[in-house]
């Protein structure tokens, strides 16, 4: 291709909007420009960077046994309402109404299409397992989409579903999934951390999160030093805290008067306590029972963990009506003192446990006891009573004995064993050996292709603009006539870019009528990889100069030699990334 005649508006200013690396010089070099909230036009460049990712997953996911379908982008939200995700998505479902009255969403995922495929084609274990995977746009209405591609409200996924005639199936299929992601993401040039991962909403048994350690990361990456363990924040599991101990006897309980005062900040301040003192008493409900949950005041409740220590049912926040009906007083003066007799469960933070005393609302409006000791004033066992790990994990907490290390990262895949819960609703059975018909045993798996690209970039730039891995470049080389006006110069750049042409190098030819000054900045910019650069001062001594991006020493090659050293070190650079 040639720069002279390819859409690559590259600019110097940004919008306001582009917070991070990624999202600033996917702009200025000119791989996208925004439509709309969320949503982006891809030019030729970001575009080929984009098909190169594909390509990766494809040929990966091919390799690893899945066949490539197409599902369609707009599904019928009778199937949606079917697995109860119509709601249990909520708000980021994108949903409309045709002129017949129909419903349908845009699909933010494939389950219940590709499980609805499975249920009218698979009826014996003889077909099993069987992969099915696609690459398209999703849509999400993301509440606060940001970060360029990053968070978007239409992106490229690919998503596969696997089918399984048991768990053991479940588990091969799985572990060819994972497998595939780490020679996709290390294809694509990413330094990549897999992390254990809940399988929440989706209703599963197990999932692991592909991610890129960056700064700019959405995603916290909570590990211990040695590697023995990684998992997100919703997951990553703590060490209960060694139990305090009190020097003296504590007093009995004591009633404070705390006049419209509820909120921890207000409490500590009123009662010169501190956040860690506090024990903080929430009511959640579950879709037919209420519960307590007690936690410490500087801890914040992890829905995820909760969910699992009430049986993976949902939960969420109790309202105004049913706290004020479960605690006798206004909202924020919650305690667990004799409050198990009044919910169906109560569940006690493991750092509650360990407190030896604490402050909390007094299930009275406008009061806090003082002077509460847990296992004295409230039960730390019992019949609906347990102690378990509910919180997200801070700095200082441990996991088996290891101090956990925090860092910031991006999402780029998921992978989920889904289990039944999709194929027993949407009537994906088959007829195993004995002839006894069973639900197919699920497992999902996404890779967010945009995301692959804005993370290669987070990960490779510096001050000038993109450093790109070779596999995901939009060209592998660029050739640089720095004179196009001296047809020397010129004949030469074109003489190399044809013989790299000719074996099949991905090259872009900068031929414009620009100042080697401007064609330079661009080139830095661009990121290409491999530089091959064509002067008037060198190639009157018979000379070109290639440069790696990533380097700043340019190496001297005889013009006739240029193509097959530009070839060598094209092919060692791939090498390196899928050896
Ligand atoms: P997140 O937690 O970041 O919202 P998710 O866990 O909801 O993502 P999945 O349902 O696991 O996402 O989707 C599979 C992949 O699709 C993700 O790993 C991510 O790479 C990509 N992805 C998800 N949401 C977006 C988005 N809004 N914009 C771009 N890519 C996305
Ligand atoms: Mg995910």
């Amino acid at each position: 291709m040639r720069y002279s005649r390819m859409l690559i508006p590259t600019v110097k200013e940004v919008p306001a909007d582009a917070e991070i690396t990624s999202h600033r010089l996917m702009i200025r070099a000119g791989l996208m420009r925004k439509v709309a909230s969320g949503t982006y036009t891809y030019l030729p460049l970001g575009w080929r960077s984009l098909l190169k990712v594909i390509a990766i997953v494809r040929e990966e996911m091919d390799k690893a046994g899945a066949q490539e379908i197409l599902v369609p982008v707009m599904q019928p939200a009778e199937l949606w309402d079917k697995t109860g995700r119509s709601t249990d998505y909520g708000p980021t479902l994108f949903r409309f109404t045709d002129r017949h009255g129909r419903e349908s969403v845009l699909e933010p995922t494939a389950e219940e299409v590709v499980t609805y495929l499975a249920a009218g084609e698979i009826n014996s274990y003889k077909q099993l397992p069987i992969n099915l995977y696609q690459i398209s746009p999703k849509f999400r209405d993301e509440f606060r989409p940001r970060f360029g591609v990053i968070r978007s409200r239409e992106f490229i996924m690919k998503d596969a579903y696997s089918f399984d005639a048991d768990p053991d199936g479940l588990d091969e299929s799985y572990k060819l999934m994972y497998d595939a992601y780490c020679r996709i993401f290390k294809r694509c040039g990413l330094e990549y951390v897999i992390v254990e991962a809940e399988s929440g909403e989706m209703g599963g048994s197990g999932s692991h999160q592909f991610t890129i350690p960056c700064e700019s990361g959405e995603d916290t990456i909570i590990y211990t030093e040695d590697g023995s363990y990684a998992a997100n924040l919703e997951r990553a599991a703590v060490d209960p805290l060694p139990k305090e101990k009190s020097s003296v006897e504590v007093s009995p309980m004591q009633e404070v008067h705390t006049p419209n005062i509820g909120s921890i900040e207000a409490v500590c301040k009123f009662l010169q306590t501190k956040p860690e003192q506090m024990v903080k008493t929430l009511i959640y409900s579950t879709r037919d029972k209420t519960v307590a949950v007690i936690i410490r005041g500087d801890h914040d409740a992890n829905e995820e963990k909760l969910r699992s220590a009430v049986g993976g049912k949902h939960i969420e926040l109790a309202d105004e009506s049913t706290i004020e009906k479960v605690t006798g007083a206004n909202v924020g003066f919650a305690g667990p003192v004799g409050i198990a007799d009044k919910i169906s469960k109560m569940i006690i933070d493991h750092a509650i446990a360990a407190m030896a005393v604490g402050v909390t609302g007094a299930n009275k409006t406008d009061y806090h006891v003082k002077n509460v000791v847990p296992g004295r004033d409230f039960p730390l066992e019992g019949e609906n009573v347990i102690v378990a790990d509910i919180r997200y994990a801070v700095e200082g907490d441990t996991h088996n004995g290891k101090k956990l290390l925090f860092k910031k990262g991006i999402e780029v895949g998921q992978v989920f064993k889904l289990g039944t819960k999709y194929s027993k609703k949407l009537g994906a059975k088959f007829l195993d050996e004995k002839g006894k018909e069973a639900p197919c045993v699920m497992g999902c798996y996404g890779i967010g292709i945009n995301r692959i690209v804005a993370s290669a970039i987070e990960l490779g730039n510096d001050k000038n603009g993109i450093i790109w891995p070779i596999s995901i470049a939009p060209f592998e080389v660029l050739v640089t006539s720095v004179n196009q006006d001296d047809e020397q110069v010129a004949n030469v750049a074109e003489d190399i870019y044809n013989q790299l042409l000719d074996s099949g190098v991905d090259v872009l030819l900068d031929d414009r009528e620009f100042r080697g000054g401007v064609k330079f900045k661009d080139a830095d910019l661009l990121g290409i990889p491999v530089q091959v650069t064509a002067g008037r001062k060198s190639v009157a001594k018979g000379n070109v100069e290639i440069k790696l991006r990533s380097e700043s020493q340019s190496k001297k090659v005889p013009v006739e030699k240029a193509a097959d050293a530009t070839i060598e070190l094209v092919n060692s650079l791939k090498e390196k990334l899928n050896p």
